[in-house]
């Protein structure tokens, strides 16, 4: 058996002001965590171990852990699993804490990937966003991964107040000079945010459709191709882990708030430092088939890929066949959404959730 491995570090050095992802600033409780963690891990321990071809490190930010931390937990992730046949291993990193001697760490352990927190190259957005790096910084951080050779994933959002069109295409021109892979989100305002209270949870959603717009248009031109709604890679660079999402392949999430997808059911962990792995406590959600059904054609339309028409359940043919066809590309059996469809994606997805 095969299966995917996503560990959720839930650690910050300051919270930024849009995020609302499960995370705390006290780094006294990293060694606590890491207990916690292996407890869980111990929990999937078989005889033989399960086999890992894709890991994820994220967070919060995993590169706030020390090296010791890091040691430490890919011997928790070695001991309670396989990783022989690996075939891709990310961290997730922020420009700020990402060192030269954390990257040399990644080359020795397998990693293949590094995916940075970039968000903009804009100091006036970046202070917006309550981050701590500015955009010299994450220039650095960008040029140590680029020479490293590992692959390079940045993260950008877009629809930020005080953001132009100029700052946002500037943003992505720089980021495609070291970048292997952009994932582009747009800034939502979650309520129990700073921020969002501060904007008093607008909804960003039509400023943030011309931004999306031109980074459909432009990333293609630079061979950055759109693979799915927030991802663009060459060919051959997509995220192999994120696709095991979209394709409802099983991924074990350890650690706070990660929520794993096994055999059709999924499990969220609570927001909870210590024993949050409880039984009683994890959130547990069996789909019905037919559930399982609806969500893998709301996945797979996500991607390029699509779907065959065949895998199409009758409402959703009756429903998609009812919309403007410039929404979709058809080839042969094929339907996936065109881009014009990845940007009304969201009200897609509203029809066919209700059937
Ligand atoms: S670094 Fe990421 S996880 Fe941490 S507070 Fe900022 S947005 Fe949230």
């Amino acid at each position: 058996m095969f299966t995917s491995l996503y560990i959720h570090v839930p650690f910050c050095e300051k919270k930024c002001s849009y995020c609302s992802f499960y995370s705390v600033v006290e780094k006294n409780k990293i060694d606590s965590w890491l207990e916690n963690l292996e407890i869980e891990a111990r929990l999937y321990k078989h005889e033989p171990r399960i086999k890992i071809k894709t890991l994820y490190i994220g967070g919060g930010t995993p590169t706030v852990l020390k090296i010791s931390h890091w040691r430490e937990l890919l011997r928790i992730i070695n001991e309670n699993f396989d990783l022989y046949y690996l075939k891709e291993a990310t961290a997730e990193a922020n420009p700020n804490s990402l060192t030269q001697e954390l990257i040399n760490f990644f080359l020795k352990n397998k990693f293949t990937r590094v995916s940075l927190g970039v968000q903009s190259l804009n100091d006036y957005e970046l202070k917006i966003l309550g981050r701590i790096h500015d955009s010299k910084i994450a220039l650095c951080a960008m040029e140590l991964v680029k020479a490293s050779g590992l692959f390079l994933s940045c993260d950008l959002i877009f629809a930020i107040p005080g953001q132009t069109l100029r700052t946002w295409a500037k943003s992505l021109k720089t980021v495609i000079k070291f970048a292997d892979h952009v994932s582009t989100y747009q800034l939502t305002l979650e309520p129990d945010t700073p921020l969002g209270q501060e904007l008093n949870n607008q909804d960003l959603n039509e400023s943030g459709y011309k931004f999306y717009r031109y980074a459909q248009y432009y990333l293609p031109q630079k061979n950055f191709l759109q693979y799915e709604i927030s991802n663009f890679a060459p060919e051959g660079k997509e995220c192999r882990h994120n696709i095991a999402y979209w394709t409802q392949a099983d991924v074990i999430a350890l650690g706070p708030s990660a929520v794993s997808y096994v055999n059709g059911v999924r499990y969220k962990n609570p927001e909870l430092l210590e024993k949050y792995f409880s039984p009683d406590l994890i959130e547990r959600e069996e789909l019905s088939p037919r559930e399982r059904e609806i969500e893998k054609i709301i996945l797979a339309l996500r991607t390029k890929w699509g779907l065959n028409r065949s895998e199409l359940l009758p409402e959703a043919k009756k429903i998609l066949d009812s919309l403007p066809q410039d929404l979709f590309i058809k080839s042969g059996n094929r339907i996936a959404l065109s881009p014009r469809g990845m940007r009304l994606g969201n009200s897609i997805w509203c029809e066919l959730i209700g059937l």
